[in-house]
This record gives C-alpha cells, sequence and structure tokens, in this order.
C-alpha cells in the first residue's frame, strides 16, 4: 500500500463487514458459524478460509496483526494474550530440551525468570550477558544455542544492544535472534529490517498507549515459525481478547504520533535533568553523554519515553523525589500518555538479590520515569520540586 508507518497505522488491515462500518469492527463472538458440516470439517481441518474458534483467531484479532505486521515491515504476525505469553510461546516453538539461549542481562523481570528459571525446568538453558558486549554474545554461543533473545533499549537503563551485528552472529551460527521491541515500537525502530528473526511485543505498553488492556504479539518472516506459533495458540491458548485486540488496534492509529511526541518530552526532560545539580547520572539514548548514543542515533529514529536518573543520597532521596510527585503517577507500568514515576530497586528489581541488583546497575538513588504526553514544564514543575528540596 505505502511504506508510510503514519498512513500503515491508521489504514493497514482494515476488513469491512457487509456493512460498511468505517471504523474497525469488534467482533465478540468466541465461535463462528458453517453454512454446512462440510464447512465445518473444512474449518477443522484447516483447509477452509472462513473463521473457527476465537482461540484460533478472530477478525478483530486478524485487524490487529495486519496492522502491526505492517508496522513492522513483517509478513506474518501472531497475536496473544499479554507480552509475556508472546516470549513464552516464541520460547515453546523455537526451543526443546537440551538447547539453550543466549539472553541480554537487561530484560524485563519476567523475561530473565522464564528463561532462567521456568524453561530451565525443562531442560533448556539460558546464559545471560550484557546486551551491548557483542563479545560476551560470541562467547556464550554453544553448539545448542538456538536462541538470543534481547531488549534494546533495556529498561531502566537504556543500554542499546547492536540488533545488525547480533542478526548477523545469530545468522552465522544457526540460531534465531528474537527482539523484544516494546520500549521502541516499530515507530522508532523495525528489528527484522536490521537482520532479526522475530520480534516480540507487550502491546499492554506502547501499542495501546493509554494503560487499557493486556496484550502480546511475536512477529516474522512466514514459514516455519511463525506457523508453529499459529498451532501453539491453537494447542495452547494463550489468545488474544478480540476486546483487547481492538483496543490495541485503534491505539496504532495514533503510535508514530505519541512516540514522537513522548520521545520528544522525554529528551528535554532528560536534557533538564542532565544540568540539575542533585542529579548525579541520566540515562537516555539520545543525550551524548551515553555510552551507546552513536548507536542509538543509527538504529532508532527518536530515544524513546523512558528516562532514568541517579540522585545524590541514595533510596531517602529517591522516595522523597518521588513522594513530591502530585502530577505524575507512582506505578511500575510505562509505555503510557500518563507519565509514570518508579523506583526500580524497591518495585521492578525488588526481588532481585541486592549484589544482582548492583551487578545490573540499579542503584538506590536510581528513579525511573516513563514520559507520556503531558507539557513537560510541567513534568519538570513536578520533578523539581523533590529535587531542590534534597
Ligand atoms: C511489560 C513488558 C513485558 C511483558 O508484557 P506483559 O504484557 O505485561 O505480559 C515484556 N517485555 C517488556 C520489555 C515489557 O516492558
Amino acid at each position: 500500500m505505502t511504506d508510510s508507518l503514519a498512513t500503515l497505522g491508521v489504514r493497514a488491515g482494515i476488513a469491512r463487514s457487509p456493512f460498511n462500518e468505517h471504523s474497525e469492527a469488534l467482533y465478540l463472538t468466541s465461535s463462528f458459524v458453517f453454512e454446512d458440516a462440510a464447512a465445518a470439517a473444512a474449518g477443522f481441518a484447516g483447509t477452509g478460509d472462513g473463521y473457527v474458534y476465537s482461540r484460533y483467531t478472530n477478525p478483530t484479532v486478524a485487524m490487529f496483526q495486519a496492522r502491526l505486521a505492517a508496522l513492522e515491515g513483517a509478513d506474518a504476525c501472531v497475536a496473544t494474550a499479554s507480552g509475556m505469553a508472546a516470549i513464552l510461546a516464541t520460547a515453546m516453538v523455537t526451543l526443546r530440551a537440551g538447547d539453550h539461549v543466549v539472553c541480554s542481562n537487561a530484560v524485563f523481570g519476567a523475561t530473565a525468570q522464564l528463561f532462567g528459571g521456568l524453561l530451565a525446568r525443562f531442560g533448556v538453558e539460558t546464559t545471560f550477558v550484557p546486551p551491548t558486549k557483542l563479545e560476551a554474545w560470541s562467547a556464550a554461543l554453544r553448539p545448542n544455542t538456538r536462541l538470543l533473545f534481547l531488549e534494546t533499549p533495556s529498561n531502566p537503563l537504556g543500554e542499546v544492544a547492536d540488533i545488525a551485528a547480533l542478526a548477523a552472529l545469530a545468522k552465522r551460527h544457526g540460531a534465531l535472534l528474537a527482539v523484544d521491541n516494546c520500549l521502541c515500537t516499530p515507530a522508532l525502530q523495525r528489528p527484522l529490517a536490521l537482520g532479526a528473526d522475530l520480534v516480540v511485543h507487550s502491546a499492554t505498553k506502547h501499542l495501546d498507549g493509554q494503560g487499557r488492556v493486556l496484550g502480546g504479539a511475536v512477529l516474522g518472516a512466514r514459514g516455519e515459525v511463525m506457523d508453529a506459533l499459529v498451532g501453539f495458540l491453537r494447542t495452547a491458548g494463550p489468545a488474544l481478547s478480540p476486546f483487547n485486540a481492538w483496543v490495541i488496534l485503534k491505539g496504532l492509529e495514533t503510535l508514530e504520533l505519541r512516540m514522537l511526541a513522548q520521545s520528544e518530552r522525554a529528551l528535554a526532560l532528560a536534557q533538564w535533568l542532565e544540568t540539575h545539580p542533585k542529579v548525579r547520572r541520566v540515562f537516555y539514548p539520545w543525550l551524548a553523554s551515553h555510552p551507546q548514543h552513536a548507536l542509538a542515533r543509527r538504529q532508532q529514529r527518536a530515544g524513546g519515553a523512558v528516562v532514568s536518573f541517579e540522585v545524590e543520597g541514595g533510596r531517602e532521596a529517591a522516595w522523597r523525589v518521588i513522594d513530591a510527585t502530585r502530577l505524575i503517577s507512582i506505578t511500575g507500568n510505562l509505555g503510557d500518555v500518563k507519565t509514570t514515576i518508579t523506583h526500580p530497586a524497591t518495585t521492578t528489581h525488588g526481588r532481585l538479590a541486592p549484589e544482582a541488583r548492583a551487578a545490573a546497575g540499579i542503584t538506590e538513588g536510581l528513579l525511573r520515569v516513563a514520559v507520556g504526553l503531558e507539557a513537560v514544564e510541567d513534568l519538570r514543575a513536578d520533578l523539581a520540586r523533590g529535587l531542590d528540596a534534597l
């Protein structure tokens, strides 16, 4: 149709019913009826062309899948009930007992638990490596390594991994590279174009963008893995509900605008924080002080919405900044148009052992702000109240 994300976000994937509704229809139905017994048999055998049951897929879910596929430049997309369901599904179809995974050590907490804990019980071993150290990825590879998994930029420290280099490494080794594109979304970064084999999403975050529903997706080239994902959903059941698909589908219409506007506000806030005397360090890929700044500029279209910073005075000072806010929401979620603030050491990373937390760079003075769409002056004033009082 077009290469424009603006147009694809609004138009891609629409399948109108015979009623010719203008806005995408929400199909709240668990099953579909057949013309006759033979059509039912064909539906169940997978040789028919209609819908069968919403665990397999549903017209609203299919519209969401088609639109997200267009945005990511993928030719196949499988929607899932949540981001974690997308990552589990990816692992279930690419790995078997005896296989090995190399995973970034700066992934979402539940992702680390999934690979390091749950999958270990089923005979899949995972080595965790620093996402920015190409040599560490390379050294961790084993003959049975099947999957490389990462998030970039990472949360909360915004570490940027080199997708193209890691894709080349995976390819040479005959392994797959899966990228969790949650923080950038296709509006800012398209991992498949950089050589990744699979993209996973927590649609709960920016794709919905307004903190309403859970959802997820896996995207890639049509073929064995994507077919296996369809089969996995049908058999194991972590399907996206049509209602959630509809909400997220409508969220995609404003994705590009939101991501650019939120990135712009995040950059302004990061620049201001860098000048504040009570702030020791700011972590944001679009700042020249960021260690992977050049790579981020090459790989991404903007810095994204997450800004982290370390204040002088450890936990007590960090909590005082949080408690002085009146506008920003105190919540661990991100990817919302409402700005949120959290203290990673005692929330998102609270379950880690203190040594592991320190090794991951999650200090007691660290704060994470997931910037939304409020006026940047208001966000600055909200943070300044606590910072100026330190
Ligand atoms: C939230 C999140 C997930 C998990 O998604 P859910 O929809 O909550 O299951 C996975 N990866 C990243 C980067 C996330 O932020």
